[in-house]
């Protein structure tokens, strides 16, 4: 067998927690670089396609793992704040659990997801969108270097004045690079935040959702929110949620006193902003997601009517301004980002009503399926991308963790 990977059949492969998710050939959690070294060799060495996981939440995005090799990369390091920089040196494996209270000791957070399960390095390198997005854009754009395995065995620490093609091609290029070992981020002092979640009946959709979308178009920066249409104890209702960088509810009232009188209003200054604990996907359904442009009546309209678990992002500001020193992905170019999860039938009709709307492009960090459509970078960028990907890794080692691109 390939060493050091565990074939099926063996303990570590029966206790590795996603070898059941498709049939690896072997399975490796490496604790070191020089772990992460070995195993590049060794699959290089087997002829085998590598794959890598961290937490297995965006397992689905990527090509099936048969017959390939899996590695975990979890170094055994702390994760290093430096307070006067204001940046943080997180190892491989890492969720922002492990982050958010390293920085907050200093006064400090990151522009992190709305879970704390989520990966750090996943959610880098897929762009990364935030409550915070609006005010400080993805949060790719906030990565200043990447320590990345090439499949060479090469330890490359990427950065602006080192290997800049591979540090700009690793943020939001698709994946299929390298092994990252270690991200190095920018911090912004933790601010004061209001957060919370207002609810509607369903029977305020028709006016509640033409009126958050006006006040979305020119809301201010400080603000990032998320309108979603759920059913709760069989009932459907609408939920609208987010967060406010601001040190009162000020932004919050401003934006409630547009919109009908809620059902219940929980929104109130707190802590940590981790607004969605999981993603609104009920078990056993598909999901879709797409960057869109601002929805017309019609188009309200058939989304109210859908069966579906639905996510309406507020993008905008700082996520769709170009980043002089971004990567690949450096914006998201639409006004809001749709998130779906239901029945398979039910969501390719809601893409169908949503033709109008759709701009042909979506956000990799919400794409759950590989046969999706997941197209997210022009054709210019994605050449690019594509270059470089293969002066980095010409075998195609890393090649079944690219993710794909439908339109
Ligand atoms: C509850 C929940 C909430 C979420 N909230 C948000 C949100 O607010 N904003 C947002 O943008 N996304 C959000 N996501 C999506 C999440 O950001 C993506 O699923 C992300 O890709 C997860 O990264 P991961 O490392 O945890 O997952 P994994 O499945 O372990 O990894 C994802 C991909 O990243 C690559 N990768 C992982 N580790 C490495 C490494 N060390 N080196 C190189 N490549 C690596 C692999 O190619 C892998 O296929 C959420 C997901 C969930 C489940």
């Amino acid at each position: 067998m390939t060493e050091p990977f565990h074939p099926p059949g063996t303990p570590e492969y029966a206790a590795f927690p996603l070898a059941a998710t498709g049939g690896p050939a072997g399975v490796f959690t490496a604790r070191s670089v020089a772990d992460v070294v070995r195993a590049v060799a060794a699959a290089r060495r087997a002829g085998r396609p590598l794959r890598l996981v961290t937490t297995g939440l965006a397992l689905g995005r990527t090509a099936p793992l048969t017959g390939s090799l899996l590695l975990r990369p979890l170094i055994d390091a702390p994760v290093q704040v430096n307070p006067d920089a204001r940046t943080a040196r997180v190892p491989a494996g890492r969720t922002w659990g492990d982050v958010l209270p390293a920085a907050l000791r200093h006064g400090l957070t990151a522009v992190h997801p709305a879970s704390a399960a989520v990966g750090v390095i996943g959610y880098l390198l897929g762009g990364g969108v935030s409550f915070y997005g609006r005010r400080f854009g993805l949060a790719s754009n906030m990565v200043r270097s990447l320590t990345v395995v090439l499949a060479g065995g090469e330890v490359v620490e990427a950065r602006a004045t080192n290997r800049p093609d591979l540090l700009w091609a690793l943020r939001g290029g698709g994946g299929g690079i390298g092994v990252v070992v270690a991200a190095e981020i920018e911090l912004v002092p933790m601010p004061a935040v209001v957060t919370g979640t207002a609810w509607w009946d369903l029977a305020d959709a028709p006016r509640l959702g033409p009126l958050w979308q006006a006040w979305a178009r020119a809301a201010p920066l400080e603000i990032t929110t998320s309108l979603r249409l759920l059913t709760r104890a069989g009932r459907r209702v609408l939920a609208l949620d987010g967060v406010a960088v601001a040190p009162d509810r000020h932004v919050v009232d401003e934006m409630m006193s547009r919109l009908p009188a809620p059902l219940a209003n929980t929104w109130a200054p707190a802590m940590l902003p981790l607004t969605h604990p999981d993603r609104p996907r009920p078990a056993a359904s598909q999901s879709d997601s797409a960057l869109i442009r601002e929805l017309d009546e019609e188009g309200w309209a058939r989304l109210q009517e859908a069966a579906l678990t639905v996510e309406l992002r507020q993008l905008g500001g700082a996520l769709a301004t170009p980043a002089t020193s971004g990567g690949a992905l450096d914006r998201l170019a639409a006004p809001l980002l749709y998130y779906a999860a239901g029945a398979a039938e039910e969501l390719r009709a809601v893409r169908s009503a949503l033709g109008p709307f759709l701009t042909g492009y979506t956000a990799p960090t919400f794409v759950d399926h590989f046969d999706l459509p997941q197209r997210t970078l022009d054709d210019y960028t994605r050449v690019r991308v594509e270059r470089i990907r293969h002066d980095a890794d010409p075998a195609g080692l890393f090649a079944g963790d690219i993710d794909a691109v439908r339109k």
